[in-house]
C-alpha cells in the first residue's frame, strides 16, 4: 500500500490502517513506491531525502494502531544496473520486505503509465511481454525482493499478444523458486482497463504448479482501496490450489493458511 509521499496516492498510513480494522484485516504492510538515486527520474515516487519521513509515517500508524500489525516495506523498481542502489536503500532502514517491481521496459517507458500510451502504438505486445518478463527474471534473480509485483502488469490497458507467453511466464516462475521469491496476488488489475487480478489465472496455474509461493495485496492508493477483494484474490487462490501465503517480518519469509 502507499502514501501520499508517491505523488499520486492519498490518505495517510493511519488512514489506511483504520480502514483495514474496519474491514477486519489483522494485518498490512506499506510498501511505497521507492525513491530512485535520481529525484528527477520520474515524478510518481517519493525523493530520496523523503525515505525516513516515509517511515515515520509508517511508524506513528503503528503507534497509533497497536492491535493491528504493520509491516514496512517499499515497492521497489528493478531496472537493470540498480542493483547497488537497491542495495543502499536495504540498509536504510529495518524493512520488513521490498516487493520489486518492474514498471519499466526501457529507461523512459513505465508500461503502467497513462500518460505514455502512445508508447504502445509502435510497439508489438508479445515484444513487450518479453521485455517485461525478461526483467522480472532477472529481477527474481537477484535475491534482492522477497515478492514479486503484479506479474503481469502490461495487460492493465488492455493490451494482449496474441501468441503464446507460456515460455517466459516458465522462465520467470522458474527463476521466482529458485531464488525463494513470492508473487503477489495483487486486486489492483480489477479496478483497471483489464478487469483482471494481476497475475492471470493462468500464470498462477503455472505458478502453483511450480511451487512458487504467493502474497495477498490491494496496491491501494486510497483508505478506501485497503483490502478491496480480496475475497476474490483467495477464492482464484484457492480454485488453482493455494492454501497458504506468506507473511513477511524482518525480511523472514513465514507460511500462514488463509
Ligand atoms: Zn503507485
Ligand atoms: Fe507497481
Amino acid at each position: 500500500m502507499h502514501t501520499p509521499l508517491c505523488r499520486h496516492a492519498s490518505g495517510e498510513p493511519v488512514d489506511y490502517a483504520r480502514r483495514a480494522l474496519e474491514i477486519g484485516l489483522t494485518e498490512i504492510g506499506f510498501t511505497d513506491h521507492s525513491p530512485m538515486a535520481r529525484d528527477d527520474f520520474d515524478d510518481w515516487r517519493m525523493r530520496n531525502d523523503q525515505l525516513d519521513e516515509y517511515v515515520e509515517k509508517v511508524r506513528r500508524a503503528q503507534r497509533e494502531f497497536p492491535q493491528l500489525t504493520i509491516r514496512l516495506g517499499l515497492e521497489v523498481d528493478y531496472l537493470p544496473g540498480h542493483e547497488d542502489w537497491i542495495r543502499s536503500l536495504a540498509a536504510r532502514h529495518p524493512w520488513d520486505y521490498f516487493i520489486g517491481s518492474v514498471h519499466y521496459v526501457s529507461d523512459d517507458w513505465a508500461v503502467d503509465s497513462p500518460f505514455q500510451l502512445s508508447k504502445w502504438k509502435n510497439r508489438d505486445a508479445f515484444e513487450v511481454w518479453s521485455v517485461y518478463f525478461d526483467r522480472l527474471t532477472m529481477a527474481a534473480k537477484t535475491g534482492l525482493f522477497e515478492i514479486i509485483g503484479h506479474a503481469d502488469l502490461p495487460k492493465k490497458f488492455g493490451h494482449r499478444p496474441t501468441r503464446d507467453c507460456t515460455p517466459l511466464y516458465e522462465k520467470f516462475l522458474d527463476a521466482a523458486k529458485q531464488h525463494n521469491c513470492a508473487i503477489e496476488l495483487n486486486t489492483a488489475g480489477l479496478r483497471k482497463d483489464c478487469k483482471e487480478i494481476y497475475p492471470s489465472r493462468e500464470i498462477l496455474q503455472l505458478a502453483f504448479a511450480k511451487g512458487v509461493p504467493i502474497t495477498f495485496g490491494s496496491d491501494a492508493h486510497a483508505p478506501e482501496e485497503v483490502g478491496l477483494n480480496f475475497a476474490e484474490a483467495i477464492q482464484l487462490a484457492h480454485a488453482v490450489g493455494y492454501a497458504e501465503s506468506w507473511r513477511l517480518v524482518q525480511r523472514e519469509r513465514q507460511s500462514a493458511a488463509f
